[in-house]
């Protein structure tokens, strides 16, 4: 391990009911007045070739307030430092040719606050302005309170700002993370698919694969949700029909799916908690780089993909894994499926490999060693394989025995409420 603590953090996001005229108005003074502050001193560090903020804060401290003498000093030091963190984060862009203009440019910010220019409450949070503090209530949420009565420390500073008459305040939760100082005994494969998730135990051998269906649920929705969208649509549009509203939230579609995404990565780092994990790196556009490869691929079948979200099953166990201190690394996932973690030959599938219907086993045979397993179970072992050869590198031994390589398998299913069963009239597809 290259690091040995990581700082964890979340940033929450509070709302407030709309806010009455005076406060909006007051807050918005507020807003612009830290705007301004922060372009003028950002054009200053650009033209100077500043980019100290204390440097800056030197000149145009003073300078700032004289010109806003009522506002709390402490907003001026916190739009300085916000220019400069601005316009570092900009030559850095600039530096890898990304930058989309000449120069930084200000299009959208938020007022910094350190601890001196806001306060939380029961009810809502205090935010220090030109008038005295203003209270603002806000609605406080499960996640926030997730976070507030965790193992997380609530940071001294946040941000805000108006949007449609309502506060938006960013709050941010940390906590750090000390992984393990010693290499874990056990190091653990953990290959994430559409419809199942496939862990690798070393060096134990043993495999578990649990059996998610998340492409039979998807499908299930996709079918109800058209078919209701019909009944409720023929006569009244889709525009404004209440009735059509009502019945496609009481599918509680994006609640289940979340709910079912939960309770699997709670699983899995229940498996592997006591271990190293590999996961795999997934690339940025990956579920569209899946869809482009599979154009033939009808409109159900990209819904699926991209509600299957692998990614977002992957967001979820890795944040899990953080709280929990448990030590990850990502390995390139290339070939992780089709190559014999044995001899390395290319694998040729024995057995169906679209997993429409639900899951099943697919097997694939190396030509070269005559190995034969499960892919899903080989991208698992492949994933430990990489990792302790170009990761781990002198400090793993490798994988034990790769010529009779072990795997003791088992399947599992994630067992889901009646709401998730999937119909089985197929809707006509335009
Ligand atoms: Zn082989």
């Amino acid at each position: 391990m290259n690091k040995q603590s990581k700082i964890l953090r979340r940033t929450v996001v509070l709302v407030s009911p709309l806010l009455t005229k005076t406060k909006i108005e007051t807050l918005s003074y507020i807003y612009h007045v830290y705007g301004r502050i922060l372009s003028e001193t950002l054009e200053y560090m650009w033209r100077n070739r500043l980019t100290s903020w204390t440097k800056a804060k030197k000149t145009l401290y003073k300078l700032f307030r004289e010109k806003y003498p009522d506002i709390p000093s402490h907003y001026i030091h916190e739009a300085i430092r916000d220019a400069s963190q601005r316009l570092k984060s900009f030559v850095k862009l600039k530096k890898k040719g990304v930058a989309y203009t000449d120069k930084p440019v200000i299009e959208k910010w938020s007022v910094g606050c350190d601890n001196q220019l806001w306060k939380l409450t029961l009810r809502g949070v205090g935010v220090a302005t030109h008038r005295g503090w203003v209270h603002i209530p806000l609605g406080f949420h499960k996640q926030f309170w997730r976070y507030y009565n965790g193992e997380l420390t609530l940071r001294s500073s946040a941000r805000w700002k108006i949007i449609d008459g309502r506060l938006y305040l960013y709050v941010v939760f940390e906590k750090n993370v000390v992984l393990a100082d010693k290499i874990p005994s056990k190091i653990y494969g953990v290959d994430i698919n559409e419809n199942n998730v496939t862990i690798y135990e070393y060096p134990s051998g043993r495999c578990i694969t649990i059996v998610t269906d998340f492409s039979k649920i998807v499908l299930g929705y996709a079918y109800r949700r058209s078919a209701i969208q019909e009944k409720w649509s023929s006569v009244l549009g889709v525009k404004g029909n209440r009735r059509l509203k009502v019945a496609l939230e009481k599918l509680r579609e994006r609640s289940v799916k979340k709910d079912i995404k939960y309770k699997l990565a709670k699983k899995v780092v229940g498996i592997v908690e006591d271990g190293l994990v590999v996961l795999e790196r997934l690339p940025k556009k990956f579920q569209d780089k899946v869809i482009e490869r599979n154009k033939k691929l009808n409109g159900l079948d990209v819904h699926r993909l991209k509600q299957s979200s692998i990614r977002g099953v992957q967001a979820l166990i890795v944040e899990k894994l953080f709280e929990n201190g448990v030590p990850l690394v990502f390995v390139n996932p290339s070939h992780t499926s089709s190559t014999c973690p044995v001899c390395g030959s290319k694998l040729a599938p024995m057995t169906g490999s679209a997993q429409r219907a639900g899951w099943k086993p697919r097997y694939v045979k190396c030509p070269g060693c005559g190995f034969t397993h499960d892919r899903d179970v080989v991208g698992a072992v492949n994933l430990v394989k990489k990792y302790t050869l170009d990761v781990g590198g002198h400090a793993v031994c490798l994988l034990k025995g790769v010529h009779d390589l072990h795997v003791e398998w088992s399947v599992t299913t994630m067992k889901h409420g009646v709401e998730t069963q999937p119909i089985l009239a197929k809707p006509t597809t335009t």
